[in-house]
């Protein structure tokens, strides 16, 4: 299934998985998947190594999801130190396989500063070559606090609008203030853009993996939680339940503002995940809501 129709015809509920690098790694995925699947999400994505480091695995895992499961798996494609023949023969193994949905993103640079090379810059040139090769549902990235390297907001909706253009749907990086979102979205909208825009949001399970993750992606803490992680931190547990309290309080905003969709990041956790989509009362059989 293409999922634009399945946001054209209601709201969505996907999950969010990375890719597994080990075999003991791909145990863990395989019942992730089997637990997740029981709930019937619309649809699940993989994400993609930087610079192509999980390439053949990030393939291999959503084609074999794909086709085993009712829902469609997405594969997260990034084009940044890739070149065109490297990524012209990716998409059409995927195309060739049957997948019908691709996340097209830039992908960031190498983290010591050197020059990533290779053939493409932003992701607006992905999506022209994945429109090339195959009649896929693209979909974008978008950062509802502005992406970490965009000089200006105003910059950064204009570039974004102009992706979304040419996309089909965009999915969201975690963010803790439900306004943001909500301001991105009229935003767009004030500039013509009306594709769905899923909010991805996030079940944390560690204090210093949301801290170290928020500042990467630019997604401010605000004071407020910054006090309920002190409060938890060193406690594996009560980490892992504010994780859900917070996941579900974002999630309940969200739906109350109207999206047309919700992004689970699973980090290969159920556990999580399953109490979110109950306390949200999102998908089927996700068990008693925690408390
Ligand atoms: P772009 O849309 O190309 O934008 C990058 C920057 O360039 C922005 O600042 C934008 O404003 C600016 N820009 C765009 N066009 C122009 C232009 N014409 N001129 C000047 N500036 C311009 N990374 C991974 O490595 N693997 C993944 O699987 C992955 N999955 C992700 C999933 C989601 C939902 C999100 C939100 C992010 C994901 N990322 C992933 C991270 C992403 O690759 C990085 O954030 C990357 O730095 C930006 O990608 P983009 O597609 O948003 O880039």
């Amino acid at each position: 299934a293409r999922i634009d129709d399945l946001l054209a015809s209601g709201r969505t509920v996907s999950f969010e998985f990375p890719p597994p690098k080990t075999p003991e790694a791909l145990v863990t995925f395989d019942e992730t998947m089997e637990d997740l699947a029981q709930l019937g999400p619309q649809f699940i994505s993989v994400t993609y190594g930087a610079l192509g480091t999980t390439r053949d695995t990030t393939r291999d895992v959503v084609i074999r999801v794909d086709k085993e499961r009712d829902f469609p798996a997405m594969p997260h494609l990034t084009c940044v130190g890739h070149t065109r023949a490297e990524l012209e023969e990716l998409v059409t193994h995927y195309r060739d396989a049957g997948i019908e949905n691709i996340l097209a993103l830039a992908g960031d640079p190498p983290a010591d500063g050197s020059e990533a090379g290779g053939d493409f810059t932003y992701a607006t040139e992905l999506i022209e070559l994945v429109r090339e090769v195959g009649d896929f549902s693209v979909g974008v990235a978008a950062f509802p606090e502005m992406h970490p390297r965009s000089p200006h907001r105003d910059d950064d909706l204009r570039f974004l609008a102009a992706k979304l253009a040419q996309a089909d749907f965009a999915i969201t990086q975690f963010f803790w203030d439900p306004a943001d979102y909500v301001s991105m979205v009229e935003d767009l909208s004030a500039r013509g853009c009306d594709k769905p825009i899923v909010p991805g949001v996030m079940p944390f399970t560690s204090v210093a993996g949301v801290r170290r993750m928020s500042g990467m992606n630019g997604s401010a803490i605000p004071a407020s939680l910054e006090a309920r992680l002190d409060r938890v931190d060193g406690d594996k547990e009560a980490t892992r339940a504010l994780g859900v309290e917070v996941a579900s309080e974002v999630g309940a905003a969200l739906l109350e503002a109207g999206v047309p969709g919700m992004h689970l990041y699973t980090m290969n956790r159920a556990a999580s995940v399953r109490q979110v989509c109950a306390n949200l009362g999102l998908l089927r059989d996700a068990g008693p809501p925690s408390d």
